[in-house]
């Protein structure tokens, strides 16, 4: 099995886009013991369908990445991605200045700590340039998004970004030609393992806000995991139905 975990706040709340830090530190001691490989993403993407392996991103580049996960995950020799929203650099997660209850405010990293990051060997990638829902833009507004956000990064941090995550994982066909275009990879929440036959303009990911509690992410490749992704899967698909969101 391969699956692209997502991150995004490592912090005490219980919200849903938060891990403790004692549940990340068990997934830390799990993924580092060899029971799975941890591949960079483009690596994890290319393996075949037999390879047993996961890659680990966090979107939105909160400023806890480097204050509780960097460390760790650069001890134990893990691979990652970070999804960075070039106009909010610096700031918090308030997109377009929304509050939206249950999710905490929080800092985002500089960029001369995503600077720092890369020079770790954390491997940035990009999450539009305000993380705009790119369903609900259309045209240049589309572009500026996507191929603007690249430009940015380039303009602060040197490298192109090669690797892309979608907004509230919202896309749909006009979206997903414009990023094709543009990045090697992108990654959606669409919650299951990876295929052979995935579109690399959508590839799913496993959310660890499901997999939080402790020996939920290690029970990995058995029937119980593979049932519970199944589960989630279906539970996220009734819950877009009743919002009234395409599923
Ligand atoms: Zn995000």
């Amino acid at each position: 099995m391969r699956a692209i975990l997502t991150y995004h706040s490592i912090d005490e709340s219980g919200s849903p886009i938060s891990v403790s830090r004692e549940a990340f530190r068990a997934h830390v001691r799990w993924l580092a013991s060899g029971s799975v490989k941890v591949l960079p993403l483009a690596d994890l993407v290319a393996a075949g369908d037999d390879a047993d392996a996961v890659a680990i991103t966090f979107d939105d580049g909160f400023q806890n990445f480097a204050d509780e996960a960097a460390a760790q995950l650069r001890e134990a020799g893990l691979p990652s991605t970070v999804f960075v929203v070039p106009e909010h650099v610096g700031g918090e997660n308030d997109w377009g200045g929304h509050h939206v209850p249950g999710i905490p405010v929080l800092p985002l990293m500089s960029w001369a700590t995503l600077g720092a990051m890369a020079a770790q060997g954390v491997s940035l990638g990009a999450h539009t340039r305000r993380h705009r829902d790119l369903t609900q833009v259309r045209g240049a507004s589309l572009e500026d998004e996507v191929a603007g956000c690249v430009e940015r990064m380039a303009a602060e941090l040197g490298p192109r970004p090669t690797s892309f995550a979608y907004p509230y994982g919202a896309v749909d066909d006009s979206a997903a030609t414009v990023v094709r275009d543009v990045f090697a990879h992108a990654c959606t929440t669409e919650l299951r393992a990876l295929r052979s036959d995935d579109d690399r303009a959508r590839l799913p990911r496993l959310d660890m806000f499901y997999f939080r509690e402790p020996g939920q992410l290690e029970a990995w490749g058995s029937a119980a995991f593979r049932g519970r992704l199944w589960l989630r899967a279906q539970g996220r698909r009734v819950k877009r139905l009743v919002q009234g969101r395409a599923a």
